[in-house]
């Protein structure tokens, strides 16, 4: 399959899929392990390989405020344009090309058992969905009464963003820090690039909820938590779904403790004082940090435990007791 978004320069091929702008000679292969330089043409090499496959609680993506308590067929391939130390899915994201077990299933396969297990909606997660872009396209082209939801890190270009936009229902997007030295030394990426994705995708009406994993003494700080939850009050929305998710040592960073749950609560503080209206913890059980409050009369609208669900108090979009729209779609 020929790879989108990329030109011939010098004797290269220059990827345009993600702010990288990888240079790929002939043999080679991008950053991300998934695209390679063929004599004729940039091939995206991962298409249609599929290293895992399952019915989930759409909690789990996370998305809360996206057809809550509903089931959602996920998929995912492997590699991923970051390499973050703490990655939590390295079996699959850092999979250098053709090494991880994987089995081919065309677009329309995929579509078809979405449907044979009786559910509308996929989720493209467990790896990076930037990186099986075209494939996330031929599946949405194939079937457009399914509902396609990413799950992704936001470093991608502009174009491609918004092409993906045009087909997509939902996202979260992990932020993964708050300062540039932490996507420099720990993702291998740039803190804007993602910004500037989760500002378009909200720009574009597209459902989003945005996760930030809260590592001790990488990205915990006072200044930085604060940060967030000011750009997200002011250049995205209040009303936002926040899900601060608890870390566990992983990968290159096996020496970090978990997080303490007191953390994630002072995240979650954080956050509802600076004015955001649904703030979560997530991978972590406390009394009610996963329950959703309505912000206009306080009442319980939903309680979660894990991925139980109880949707106590939703009237279609609206909270049963006062009537307040929340920012939930169902
Ligand atoms: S998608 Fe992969 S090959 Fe393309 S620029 Fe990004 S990391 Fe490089």
């Amino acid at each position: 399959m020929e790879a989108s978004h990329y030109h011939a320069e010098d004797g290269v091929y220059v990827c345009g899929l993600c702010p990288h702008g990888c240079r790929i000679p002939v043999g080679g292969f991008g950053r991300c392990g998934t695209r390679r330089g063929e004599e004729r043409m940039l091939v995206a090499y991962t298409y249609g390989r599929v290293s895992s496959m399952a019915t989930d609680p759409i909690e789990k993506k996370p998305l809360y405020h996206y057809y809550p308590k509903s089931k959602i067929f996920s998929v995912g391939g492997i590699g991923c344009n970051l390499s973050c130390k703490n990655c939590q899915n390295y079996s699959v994201s850092m999979s250098p090309s053709g090494k991880k077990r994987t089995t081919y299933e065309s677009p329309e396969e995929i579509v078809a058992m979405c449907r044979t297990e009786r559910l509308d909606s996929i989720a493209f997660t467990y790896n990076e969905p930037t990186v099986w872009f075209e494939y996330i396209m031929d599946a949405a082209a194939y079937d457009r009464d399914i509902r396609y939801v990413a799950v992704t890190n936001g470093v991608i270009s502009e174009e491609p963003l918004k092409e993906l936009c045009r087909v997509t229902d939902a996202m979260n997007i992990d932020v993964k820090g708050f300062t540039d030295k932490f996507y420099r030394d720990v993702c291998g990426g740039r803190l804007a690039d993602v910004l500037r994705s989760a500002e378009i995708v909200h720009e574009r009406k597209v459902h989003l909820e945005l996760t930030y994993l809260v590592i001790p003494g990488y990205n915990d700080s006072e200044e930085e938590i604060a940060g967030f939850c000011h750009w997200v009050r002011d250049c995205i929305s209040a009303d936002t779904p926040v899900h601060f998710t608890r870390f566990h040592p992983d990968y290159e960073m096996m020496d970090v403790p978990m997080t303490p749950v007191d953390t994630l609560l002072l995240c979650k503080e954080a956050a509802e004082e600076s004015g955001i209206e649904f703030a979560y913890i997530g991978n972590a059980l406390t009394d009610d940090g996963s329950d959703t409050y309505c912000p206009e009369c306080g009442g319980l609208v939903i309680r979660r435990t894990g991925y139980a669900v109880d949707l106590v108090a939703l009237d279609g979009r609206r909270c049963a007791y006062c009537k307040h729209r929340l920012n939930i779609i169902r």
